[in-house]
């Protein structure tokens, strides 16, 4: 009952005020004889009102068209605009390859480095002979491609802080395409404030 009449007052007193403001105009509403459990659940639910309505989401698709059947693409300026455009501050991003024969991932960009994924990657699993693999019974040609994601990853998170992304040294998020020729998408998602 305390928690309404509290709330009553607060609304009363301050009608146009943000979520905050609200927080501490009800909270000073309540005496400190009224500290009950019920205020502090009331404040405690005032208080993740206010985190949820600070939280920002950006999402954004990526389309590439490679004209090669396999490169890496360096997309940390891309999804930096992203950032700039989401004007979000403090956060994370979520940035995934929205394809089963391509990967995000993050490294160096260091041209000799891209020649040894792709000479270890084709060891791994060979592009030639097609018919070795069951995945190609189906007409298919590309389940090398499916094996190469495997391994090089789907996604990547990274942190946002002071509307960067929070990077360690010589950190880059790539595009890996295993099966080109074709529009192909990757996802970014922002969430934060
Ligand atoms: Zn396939």
């Amino acid at each position: 009952m305390f928690a309404a009449v509290a709330r009553r007052r607060a609304r009363r007193s301050q009608p146009n005020l943000g979520p905050s403001a609200w927080t501490s105009a009800y909270a000073s509403a309540c005496s400190p004889k009224r500290q009950t459990a019920q205020n502090d659940l009331v404040l405690d639910i005032f208080r993740r009102v206010e985190t949820i309505r600070h939280m920002k989401s950006y999402r954004k698709e990526l389309w590439f068209n490679v004209p090669s059947r396999r490169a890496f693409i360096n997309i940390t300026s891309q999804v930096q605009e992203c950032l700039l455009e989401s004007r979000i501050k403090e956060g994370f991003a979520l940035i995934n390859a929205m394809h089963i024969t391509a990967s995000v991932f993050i490294n160096d960009d260091e041209r000799g480095l891209h020649h040894d994924y792709e000479k270890w990657l084709e060891k791994l699993a060979p592009h030639e002979p097609v018919g070795q693999y069951r995945h190609n019974d189906t007409g298919e040609d590309n389940a090398d491609a499916h094996i190469k994601r495997q391994v090089m990853g789907r996604d990547v998170v990274v942190a946002v802080t002071e509307g960067k992304l929070d990077f360690g040294p010589w950190e880059q998020i790539f595009y890996g395409e295993f099966d080109g020729k074709r529009k192909k998408r990757v996802l970014v998602k922002i969430i934060g404030e």
